[in-house]
């Protein structure tokens, strides 16, 4: 029944044009123009209406007459035409052969016509976190994790690294307690991964590597340079007072990559790196810092050249090719990047996903990823619902959200656990790991309506007095120096309608919010593990005490 997935190439768009042509039209509109698209839908199933929309893809709730006459509700995702066939491809193989089992989601149909593809999966009828979050009793979270974790077992057994673990890619009725991980849209393979299609997009990957990889010095590094300095200088006159906090080494063996902002790479797996990789050279004042002993083949042979000029004279000097002959860095503390890590290029790795939920070897991209990614993103979510706090980390950049997993997991162990896969980050202030109990029992029990205030608010950590005290208190040992702005998660969602927060707080008190077992924090330990190497497996998690009670 299953349709072939598009086989021919198709030229890839320019997805911010196809992206607002999109906002345009209404829903009912778009219902027109998937049937248009697509007409054999139409013979199938009726499109109720839009229960999805992101930036790559739609999706609807329908009905249609399936086996046996019977109406069953359908969910359609609409994926947006530019879609690179393999991606789509290997998205629907992961449903197909990891899905339908152990709360993860099936397809049940496939339809295309030209780029146009449209996958069918059971409909489960579900609400957004943020309203059940506070509501959610002990128990109830207890069989949100357990659940979870065994979505996270299936796809890890399969050889799937999901990449973009967070509660809207786990859909959750909570009258019928069922769950399903949804959106392979990101999904890699493990070397050994049963899904062939994740490895041909493994190797595609490395070949557009390879393709794109020119030497520095190429008219495509000095395009992409500019890029960089212009929104670097951008940044500096918007926010004239911004320091590094962090500074990470990119002390690696390994070559470096080619630069993001010049290559088209979003096909394989990290759809929303080139959007997102402008975004963060411009809100970054943590910066990326690659040694100079990195081995870039074309830098090594400018400082073997140029390094003795460099040193005697102490001026940025350019290269008769243009680039600076100064090979230290000279950007630690200044409110811009200097020329010389201007010059390096990013290292290539695996940026997908969503930075509050990004493991720490994922932000300071580590080239190895593995299953635990998914374990660290689930323990994120763990943390959410222990604290009532949602978004836990909300952080529009990779090195903010580095920042701030160091004020929960403490600076030294963050430092610690990367040199353990090859990273070594600098920060210039002691922060020590917190209590997990205490945090977040301090943040879900002092739910009062005086922090409310803040909202989504950028808060800066040098503005101390500015913070409320619970905001505060998290981040007590932030560096004064800082100016990096913090954007702090919302309270929740009924601060808008007026609910008292305080009330809500008290209620969950009589749902065991009042006797949380050590067990909880010890897993939540576990599975915010800085080390992916030692941190717990799904496998190991659900046979973990906090499970005790539960079946499997
Ligand atoms: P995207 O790749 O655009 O994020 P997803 O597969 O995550 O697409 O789907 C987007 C949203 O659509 C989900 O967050 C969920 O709310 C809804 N959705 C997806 N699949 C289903 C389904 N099978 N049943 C019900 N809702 C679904
Ligand atoms: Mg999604
Ligand atoms: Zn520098």
């Amino acid at each position: 029944m299953m349709e072939a997935v598009p086989q021919n190439e198709h030229p890839m768009h320019c997805e911010d044009s196809s992206r607002s042509n999109k906002k345009l039209s209404g829903t009912s509109t778009d219902i027109e123009k998937l049937y248009e698209a697509v007409p054999q839908l139409a013979n199938v199933f009726k499109i109720k209406g839009k229960i999805g929309e992101g930036t790559f893809s739609s999706v609807y709730l329908a009905t249609g007459q399936l086996r046996g006459g019977r109406e069953e509700k359908v969910a359609l995702k609409h994926l947006i035409p530019t879609s690179h066939p393999l991606r789509i491809a290997a998205e629907l193989q992961c449903l197909t052969v990891a899905g339908g089992q152990d709360n993860v989601m099936g397809v049940q149909y496939c339809f295309r016509k030209n780029d146009h593809v449209v996958i069918v999966m059971p409909y489960l009828e579900h609400e957004s976190f943020l309203d059940f979050l506070n509501s959610l009793s002990l128990e109830e979270v207890r069989d949100y994790m357990f659940n979870l974790l065994k979505a996270l077992r299936r796809i890890h057994h399969f050889g799937i690294v999901h990449r973009d673990v967070k509660p809207s890619n786990f859909l959750y009725n909570r009258q019928l307690k069922e769950y399903a991980l949804v959106d392979f849209g990101l999904a890699q393979g493990t070397p050994d991964t049963q899904i062939e299609l994740l490895k041909v997009i493994q190797s595609e990957a490395q070949q557009a590597y390879n393709k794109s990889h020119v030497p520095l010095g190429s008219q495509v590094s000095v395009t992409s340079r500019q890029l960089v300095q212009q929104s670097v200088t951008k940044t500096a006159n918007k926010r004239p007072c911004s320091f590094s906090q962090t500074q990470i080494k990119q002390g690696h063996k390994r070559k470096e990559g080619s630069d993001c902002h010049s290559v088209q790479r979003s096909v394989f797996g990290e759809r929303n790196f080139n959007v997102r990789s402008a975004a963060f050279q411009e809100n970054s004042t943590i910066k990326l810092i690659k040694q100079p002993r990195v081995t870039d083949i074309a830098s090594r042979k400018l400082s073997t050249k140029k390094k003795t000029s460099a040193v005697t004279n102490g001026v940025a000097k350019k290269a008769a090719s243009g680039y600076p002959a100064n090979l230290t860095c000279d950007c630690y503390a200044k409110d811009r990047v200097c020329s010389v890590c201007l010059s390096r290029r990013q290292q290539v790795a695996p940026r997908a996903g969503t930075p509050g939920f990004r493991a720490p070897e994922v932000l300071t991209k580590c080239p190895n990823q593995t299953t635990a990614i998914d374990i660290w993103s689930a323990g994120i979510i763990f943390l959410s619902l222990l604290s009532g706090r949602y978004p836990f980390y909300k952080a529009s950049d990779d090195l903010t959200a580095l920042a701030q997993i160091m004020t929960i997991r403490g600076a030294k162990e963050t430092i610690q656990a990367a040199k353990t896969f090859g990273k070594s980050i600098l920060c210039s202030k002691e922060i020590p790991a917190q209590d997990l109990r205490k945090l977040c029992e301090r943040l879900r029990g002092k739910s009062t309506n005086s922090d409310i205030s803040t909202g989504d608010a950028l808060i800066s950590v040098s503005q101390e007095p500015a913070l409320p005290a619970e905001i505060g208190n998290t981040l007590e040992s932030v560096p004064h120096t800082t100016k990096k702005h913090f954007q702090y998660p919302r309270k929740s969602c009924h601060q808008d309608d007026g609910t008292d927060i305080g009330t809500v707080a008290k209620a969950t008190d009589l749902k065991g919010w009042d006797n949380v077992p050590d067990e909880a924090y010890d897993l939540l330990d576990k599975l915010l593990d800085l080390n992916p190497a030692t941190r717990i497996t799904a496998k190991d998690a659900l046979l973990h005490p906090f499970f005790r009670i539960m079946k499997s």
